[in-house]
């Protein structure tokens, strides 16, 4: 048996909707102005693709956990609500069209972001990291399994307070889920386990102490949780 010199990280995993079992994350994709109307409100060019970046695996707060402690050093922590794509099959230079093979369910996510220092990195032409990948910057909901209810296409929300901020259709996204994988998987190898958040419709804005946010996509579930 290995004997490590320090204890081993913990395998972050998020339960799957109906059973006792887990799907157990290798890391976190996310992509960047994947919906025009977003990519507008935050000053992208409109011929400018959307991009990639990641947190780490650990990022993720999943249920029965529904509590996210507001971040350290921001002044500005906005809410983002994206479908989330579990990848259940490995996979590198994936053509558009083979794509949905890799997919093993979906979840709603919430890309957390320090939109002070993720505005600060960019304007210094500096990573994103600090702005997007910090502790429990990823609240998800359970996986529901590809099998259960196929591949959602409909309505996708968020509301803080019972008041709904962010309303779009997943038809919007500019990089739909088969070329978010197709691309992500020309710049890494795909792997289960792998979780790719695809991007948030416009009308992301602030979150304080006590706020209640819930997301909700059509045919995938709700993610809950509240600001503490
Ligand atoms: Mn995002």
């Amino acid at each position: 048996m290995t004997q490590y010199v320090v204890p081993a990280p913990v395998v972050t995993t998020v339960p799957v909707e109906g059973t006792d079992a887990v799907f157990p994350v290798r890391r976190v994709l996310c992509v960047g102005r994947n919906y025009a109307a977003h990519r507008a409100e935050m000053g992208g060019d409109d011929r400018e693709p959307p991009f990639f970046f990641s947190k780490p695996a650990d990022a993720i707060v999943a249920p029965p956990h529904h509590a996210v402690p507001y971040p350290t050093v921001t002044q500005n922590l906005h809410h983002e609500i994206e479908l989330v794509v579990a990848i259940g099959a490995p996979g590198s230079d994936v053509p558009v069209a083979e794509a949905h093979e890799l997919i093993w369910g979906y979840a709603v996510g919430v890309d957390l972001t320090r939109r002070d220092l993720q505005n600060a990195a960019k304007d210094k032409g500096q990573p994103w990291d600090s702005g997007k990948g910090f502790d429990a910057s990823a609240p998800i909901s359970a996986i529901r399994p590809v099998a259960l209810s196929g591949h959602p296409q409909g309505r996708i929300q968020i509301s803080v307070n019972g008041l709904t901020k962010q309303d779009g259709k997943l038809s919007d996204m500019i990089w739909n889920v088969a070329e978010v994988i197709a691309q992500a998987s020309k710049l890494w190898r795909l792997e289960a386990g792998d979780l790719i958040y695809t991007g948030t419709p416009e009308g992301v804005g602030p979150l304080v102490r006590g706020d209640e946010v819930k997301g909700s996509i059509e045919d995938v579930g709700e993610v809950e949780f509240k600001v503490i």
